[in-house]
């Protein structure tokens, strides 16, 4: 199997350390950068397979360092958070990061995440193909069309979309979906769900306030769109 590569932008050099001789150990190979510049020119450089980034960064904040390789790319993305920084990482997750994990942290849980999230991107081997009007969802090769036109999701909004189109119809809470599309709920927000609701609306509806794909249920969650007659 071929070697991964992540990216891991962390200005504390401890933790850095730390992090990169464990994933090590874990089979990947793990480059570091030290601030936001050196962050944004590594990625150019290396095309990680996924990127761990810390929020509070010298030079370029690690919000904007998320930005510009969303501009670019769907790599997987895990937000480093303080405690502290929930607005921050709402807006990461705004910004398209697929998860994060906030500090302090436990090498092993990280480890864990770096799994469940490339294991999400690669996908497992899945013939199905789930089509509602003109959107067309290819569980296998992971891509999603409006018409013929490809939709580019990034792997979080991804696994939503198709978790809630496999299940046409049936209504699920924020924390169901959370831990629908993460191997366990950990610590995350339950509005981190409706952050990547927005963004897939932005990208899959015509209308993005009106919503005709993934429909709001108020109160309890969100639904996808029931089948017709069912
Ligand atoms: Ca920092």
């Amino acid at each position: 199997m071929k070697m991964r590569k992540i990216l891991l932008v962390e200005d504390e050099r401890r933790i850095a350390r730390m992090v990169q001789a464990y994933l090590a150990r874990e089979g990947y190979r793990v480059e570091v950068a030290f601030d936001g510049e050196e962050g944004w020119s590594q990625f150019q450089a290396l095309a990680p397979d996924l990127v761990i980034l810390d929020l509070m960064l010298p030079r370029l904040h690690g919000l904007e360092l998320a930005r510009r390789i969303r501009s670019e790319s769907n790599v997987p993305i895990i937000m480093l958070t303080a405690r502290a920084e929930e607005a921050d990482r709402v807006a990461g997750l705004e910004m398209g990061a697929d998860d994060y994990v906030t500090k302090p942290f436990s090498l092993r849980e990280l480890a864990a995440r770096v799994r469940a999230v490339l294991r999400r991107v690669e996908g497992a081997g899945n013939r199905e193909v789930i089509e509602a009007g003109p959107l067309k969802i290819d569980l296998a090769a992971r891509e999603v069309y409006l018409g013929e036109k490809p939709v580019e999701l990034t792997p979080t909004e991804f696994d939503l979309l198709s978790f809630l189109a496999r299940h046409p119809g049936r209504v699920f809470t924020r924390r169901e979906l959370l831990e629908a599309i993460q191997e366990r709920a950990y610590a995350s927000l339950p509005r981190t769900i409706d952050s990547h609701i927005k963004n897939l609306r932005r990208k899959i509806e015509p209308e993005p306030t009106k919503p005709t794909f993934i429909l709001t249920v108020h109160g309890v969650g969100y639904k996808f769109r029931p089948e017709k007659g069912g």
